[in-house]
């Protein structure tokens, strides 16, 4: 999988570009500022039509004008393919993929992968869930459809749910029905998957941390949801009726607080190292290590679900580690695509070798120039 040519129209700070990728390492160095982590932001927008920044659709049309457009070559599932997304300050997403609409962002899963590393993600273990389900979200989304599905539609109920809790408009209340069925039908697949996905993770980032803390540390991972539901491996029929149970209980509870208390929504990962529990016991270096092996383990769930290594996107995380993460890293990349950002950092870019690409005010110019158009 990769991304051959990338054409960026009033995206953040690039009015207009059109840069070509090399297939495997491409470092983008520049100073501040300048656009580098725009580039990475609009590789990653391709995979899912969200910013992992977080930002609104309409925070990525560049400064005073109304419309957006990102195209992309691409290729993947042995072939070349055609991305292409439009939108505006009050136009609708148009999203394409080799021609043909979709009807929303589920349509582009598969096409384009990436595993995007930043220095935000160092503190993965010890940070809020939220960080630690975004981890799960990001890679089930781009491999399974019907998880993006469902996941747009949990939260979709969750907004509308939470509105009707905080208005407490009365002739609303007989919908909240309707809307906990509905949390509970698309909680209950979204666990399964996640449950399944950790399952997965922990054997894959335990072998990689054990290898990585010189076979002294185990790493291994588990789900926490709702506590009456012992065994989130079951089958999304089976969870669904103890879901629905627990937020019937939480009925007085959520009026009251006029919140959603029951819910797959505050899910979180119980990361151990040594059988412990990383968020209370692990040290900085060890929780560094562990939020490395997650992110490379993530990669190399992707290659063996599609057969091909996802893009690795690492904006800015080499220069946070120290020389001996940095060469762990970069020899455990082997093949597939990869796009590093740094600051000017000579040490970096020869560390990594492949293509240097300079980033100036929204602008690229390749160490031979031979990339830009
Ligand atoms: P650093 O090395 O500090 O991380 P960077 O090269 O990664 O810098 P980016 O985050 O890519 O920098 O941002 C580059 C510039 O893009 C910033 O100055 C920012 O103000 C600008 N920018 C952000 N959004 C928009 C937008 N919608 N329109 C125009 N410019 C924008
Ligand atoms: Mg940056």
């Amino acid at each position: 999988m990769k991304i051959e040519t990338l054409s960026l129209t009033n995206f953040r700070n690039y009015s207009s570009l059109k840069v070509g990728f090399d297939d495997g390492i491409n470092v983008i160095t520049g100073k501040n500022a300048q656009g580098k982590t725009n580039l990475l932001e609009a590789v990653s927008y391709l995979t899912s039509a969200k910013s992992f920044r977080g930002a609104s659709d309409k925070e990525l049309i560049e400064f005073g004008k109304t419309e957006t457009r990102l195209e992309a070559e691409i290729f993947s599932d042995g072939r070349s393919q055609k991305l292409d997304l439009e939108f505006g300050l009050i136009r609708r997403k148009k999203i394409m993929v080799n021609e043909v609409r979709q009807k929303s962002a589920a349509g582009l899963s598969g096409k384009l992968t990436a595993v995007l590393f930043s220095p935000e993600d160092l503190s993965i273990i010890q940070s809020s869930p939220l960080f630690r389900r975004r981890l799960l979200d990001n890679c089930l989304c781009q491999i399974r459809p019907r998880y993006a599905e469902c996941l747009t539609e949990y939260r979709r109920l969750y907004d509308s749910k939470t509105k009707i809790l905080r208005d407490g408009d009365k002739r609303m209340l007989p919908l909240l029905e309707e809307y906990n069925e509905r949390m509970c039908e698309n909680g209950s697949i979204i666990l399964h998957y996640r449950a399944h996905l950790v399952k997965i993770l922990s054997e894959i980032a335990g072998e990689i941390h054990k290898d990585f803390s010189g076979e002294t540390e185990k790493l291994t991972l588990s789900y926490q949801t709702v506590k009456t539901v012992e065994n989130p491996l079951k089958k999304p029929l089976e969870i669904l009726p103890i879901l629905r149970k627990h937020m019937d209980a939480h009925r007085d509870a959520e009026l009251a607080s006029a919140r959603c208390l029951s819910g797959i929504h505050k899910d979180d990962v119980l990361i151990s190292i040594n059988d412990r529990d990383s968020r209370k016991f692990a040290s900085q270096g060890q929780a560094r290590t562990a939020a490395i092996s997650l992110k490379l383990a993530e990669r190399e769930i992707i290659k063996r679900d599609s057969g091909e290594y996802p893009i690795l996107l690492l904006d800015d995380v080499l220069s946070e580690l120290d020389g001996g993460r940095q060469d762990y890293i970069l020899n455990r990349i082997g093949n597939g695509q990869v796009m590093i950002t740094c600051c000017e950092d000579k040490s970096i870019a020869e560390k990594a070798g492949g293509r240097v690409l300079l980033v100036h005010q929204g602008s690229i110019q390749s160490e031979e120039n031979s990339y830009v158009y």
